[in-house]
C-alpha cells in the first residue's frame, strides 16, 4: 500500500513531486493523470495521500474504528 503523508507532497503513484499539496480530497496528477486522494488515517490521525485502491481500506478502518468505539461506549 502507498501512503505519502502529505507533508512529503508527491504522488502515490510515479512520486512526482507536487508544487503543493491537494486543497481538496481529490486531486488528479499532472505527471501520470491519476487521482490523487487526500485520506486521514486512524492509526496516527495524520493526513496522507494515497491512490484510489487505497481509499476503500481507509475508509474500512475508520468504520471498524468507530464500530470499536460504540461498542466500547456501552
Ligand atoms: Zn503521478
Amino acid at each position: 500500500m502507498t501512503r505519502i503523508p502529505i507533508s512529503d507532497c508527491k504522488c502515490p503513484y510515479c512520486g512526482i513531486q507536487f508544487e503543493s499539496a491537494p486543497t481538496r480530497k481529490k486531486k488528479k496528477c499532472p505527471s501520470c493523470s491519476q487521482y490523487v486522494y487526500a485520506r486521514r488515517v486512524v492509526s496516527d490521525w495524520q493526513f496522507y495521500l494515497v491512490t484510489e485502491d487505497e481509499v476503500h481500506p481507509i475508509e474500512d478502518e475508520w468504520r471498524a474504528h468507530f464500530l470499536r468505539f460504540w461498542i466500547g461506549a456501552k
